[in-house]
């Protein structure tokens, strides 16, 4: 089959030859893949970002967002039939470990990551466990909600903790309507009656963050000019919650100053570091909340909005051959919405 493979870093993907995937355990499932979504992350690893962290041997296919058709699946596997439209969640996970007993697949002691340290979604199949596949709404296509896997589910994850805490009427502040914002968007609205607050650099970010149902859009800029116009959009006070998917630029130094008293900092984006003198976090009582990815379930949950139209990815669809254009695309933020790769 044809896959996209890490041969080296700080090189291009190359597209190569490989043997399929076969099943080889009770549990296994394999999928056949009808989109798989080109994310940031696939930047970084190229950059040798992750090499550390994941191990992982070269050659390897990357692709970290998947969604497909089951194609085989091993004995022990009853919940999904040969021909049943599936969208994987990303980790592969064991069921067993003390995290997965608390439904926190996240943190799986035995947990793979297809596409980060073994083989991904750049290719025409994949294998993965029958704990990770979830079936899809019969209105849904692989290529409408691949990307959902991975950046939907990071934004879902957030937003659902941050939506069980706020009341109708308080405020929320998104910092950030791109990929993983304009997801968290429609999530927001879809599932919480608080006030929503959006802030972004760039213009047509916020537009769209209105056409998706913002309550308001501020133009942020890096002298924070904004601040002052979104504490007078939360009377003085500050934001109940700051979901933060940039934490970039400034932009973390900047939410803290619209956080009110008791308020939760909901971090998604990485890049910059925290600095926050201690007695302002003890004497205001303020919070910091790491996010990453999310569950099973969030990513169950999370397709039963977008089956009732509540989520919908904005995508520029290109065929798995064209993966170097989908890659300079994404890296030179040509993208609109997401972009996603099709064998
Ligand atoms: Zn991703
Ligand atoms: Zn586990």
């Amino acid at each position: 089959m044809k896959v996209v493979r890490v041969v080296g870093y700080h090189q291009d993907l190359q597209l190569d030859e490989a043997p399929e995937p076969e099943i080889t355990s009770a549990m296994d499932v394999i999928v056949k893949i009808g989109a798989a979504g080109v994310c940031r992350t696939d930047l970084h690893i190229l950059e040798g970002q992750w090499a550390e962290k994941s191990q992982v041997q070269l050659p390897y296919t990357i692709g970290h967002e998947n969604a497909g058709w089951v194609h085989a699946v091993g004995d022990g596997v009853t919940h999904v039939a040969v021909g049943d439209k599936v969208i994987m969640h990303p980790l592969i996970t064991c069921g067993l470990c003390p995290a997965c007993r608390f439904g926190d697949d996240v943190h799986c002691e035995n947990n793979e990551f297809p596409g980060i340290d073994t083989d991904g979604g750049y290719a025409e199949y994949l294998k993965t466990g029958a704990r990770s596949v979830i079936k899809l709404d019969d209105s849904l296509e692989p290529v409408d909600v691949a990307a959902l896997a991975d950046a939907g589910l990071t934004a879902y994850h957030a937003v659902a903790k941050a939506a069980r805490v706020l009341r109708p009427g308080n405020v929320v502040v998104m910092i950030g309507a791109g990929g993983l914002g304009h997801i968290g968007i429609q999530v927001m609205k879809a599932i919480s009656g608080a006030t929503l607050l959006v802030t972004d650099r760039n213009p047509a970010a916020l537009a769209l963050a209105e056409e998706l149902g913002a309550d308001h859009t501020v133009q942020s800029d890096e002298q924070g000019s904004h601040i002052a116009r979104i504490l007078e959009l939360t009377g003085g006070k500050g934001a109940e919650a700051v979901i933060d998917f940039v934490a970039e630029g400034g932009s973390t130094a900047q939410g803290v100053q619209f956080l009110r008293r008791s308020g939760n900092y909901y971090v998604v984006g990485y890049g910059e570091n925290l600095d926050i003198p201690t007695i302002d976090i003890i004497s205001s009582e303020i919070n910091f909340i790491g996010n990453l990815v999310g569950s099973y379930n969030d990513l169950a949950e999370l397709m039963v909005l977008a089956a009732q139209g509540k989520v919908k990815l904005h995508t520029t669809v290109y065929k798995l051959d064209e993966f170097q254009q989908a890659i300079d695309d994404l890296s030179a933020g040509q993208v609109r919405g997401r972009a996603i790769l099709v064998p």
